[in-house]
């Protein structure tokens, strides 16, 4: 049985003199991350490898679905690892795993060994030779075919003997930590949750910001986001998550601005009380999880508008998506049963019958200067009276 597995790094492989500095934060990623599970592991990294070492009640599963969830690797090798010690033993090893792994094995193959340690006598030609001769011996129904072959049997000669030849994949992407940190505004819709997985994926650390309107909205919606954040919690790591009074806002908007604009302005508001946070935090941007046409709030003038109210880059990763592609990525990462579960948002609420769809700045910015004088207050009460806790994955 095996108890090692190799870690397959794409992109960070190729970014010259930073390169350890993002096989550092993937190490510590995956250190990170096994920490929550059963088992003792050991990290190893070594010339452009990362070993994870399993020991102690790891399970396998486990283990491989904590791995595959980790930015940064691109694929899990469960690498089976033999004592050193003659070639006589080696053509035995490769054998036994051949037919651990392959039990009607029928299919082309190659042996490439890479010989690390050079005090082993023979040569990775000669050990490919051997190896492949012992496979054709052994099982009458495998062929060697070196240019494509079905199967690859890896070989690393180093104090033990490591065979691999399976790869299972990973998430691909950065490790989180590597790419500054943003501020996520979750909400329990589809869109969010996705919007901020998919900047953790290119290896920015992720905060996040909720807007509560109780008595309007219930606990109940409010542990749909705390859920939501564990699930992204899964892949980012854990994620700090302000939880915002807007319920005074929402009113004073409600109350003095036009129906129409309603949305729009507490959007505008909703924008700087993340940038607030953010800033506060030490984040470079704010997230959010809207796409081009996809509601009344979401088109070109909506966003430029929005966008007006705070200085800081707002990404948003899903600008070009269609939403069953959203939600493709939702069911993938497991967001979407939480997602779809029914619990108002404050959004839906305090909407109005025929919002703006084309809001001009300077429109926004009369309707909103009817605020002065009561917004200030409400949006330090608002500040000052946020509930601010890590969740965990
Ligand atoms: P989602 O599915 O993410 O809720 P949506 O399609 O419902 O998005 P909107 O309600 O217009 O769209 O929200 C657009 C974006 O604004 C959301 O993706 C989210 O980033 C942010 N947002 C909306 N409501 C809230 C909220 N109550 N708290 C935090 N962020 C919010
Ligand atoms: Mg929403």
């Amino acid at each position: 049985m095996y108890h090692t597995f190799l870690i397959k790094y794409g992109e960070i492989g190729i970014k010259g003199n930073n390169r350890h500095v993002f096989e550092d934060a993937l190490a510590k990623q995956i250190r990170l991350s096994l920490a929550h599970i059963e088992g003792e592991f050991q990290i190893r990294k070594e010339r452009g490898r990362i070993y994870v070492e399993c020991g102690g009640a790891w399970d396998e599963e486990e283990t491989i679905g904590t791995l595959s969830r980790i930015f940064g690797i691109v694929g899990i090798c469960p690498v089976h690892t033999y004592a050193l010690s003659d070639i006589e033993a080696m053509r035995r090893d490769i054998v036994a795993y051949v037919h651990e792994e392959y039990p009607d094995a029928s299919a082309t193959f190659k042996v490439k060994a890479r010989r690390i340690n050079k005090e082993f006598p023979l040569t990775s030609m000669e050990i490919d030779a051997e190896l492949g001769e012992a496979i054709l011996m052994a099982c009458p129904a495998m062929r060697v075919d070196v240019h494509n072959p079905e199967i690859l049997f890896d070989l690393e000669i180093r104090d033990r003997i490591y065979i691999y030849s399976k790869q299972l994949p990973g998430p691909g992407g950065m490790p989180v930590g590597s790419n500054g940190s943003a501020m996520l505004c979750l909400s329990g819709g589809i869109d969010s949750p996705v919007a901020g997985w998919m900047i953790a994926k290119r290896g920015v650390k992720i905060d996040a910001i909720y807007f509560h309107a109780p008595p309007y909205t219930s606990e109940r919606a409010k542990q749909k986001v705390v859920d939501l954040a564990r699930a992204v919690a899964r892949y980012a790591g854990p994620i700090r998550l302000h939880v915002v009074n807007f319920t005074d806002i929402q009113l004073a908007i409600y109350d003095t601005c036009p129906h129409e604009e309603l949305t729009i302005i507490m959007r505008r508001y909703m924008m700087r009380i993340a940038e607030h946070f953010a800033e506060k935090d030490g984040d470079l941007g704010i997230v959010t999880g809207e796409s081009i046409g996809q509601v009344a709030s979401q088109t070109m003038q909506s966003l430029m508008t929005t966008n007006a109210a705070v200085h800081m880059p707002v990404y948003r990763p899903l600008i070009g998506f269609d939403k069953s592609e959203i939600v493709d990525i939702a069911k993938k990462i497991d967001t979407y049963e939480t997602s779809i579960l029914p619990f108002e948002d404050c959004c839906t609420i305090f909407v109005a019958r025929h919002p703006v769809t084309k809001p001009l700045p300077e429109v926004i910015e009369r309707s909103e200067a009817k605020l002065k004088g009561t917004i200030e207050e409400l949006f330090e009460t608002a500040i000052r009276t946020t509930e601010t806790f890590t969740v965990k994955p």
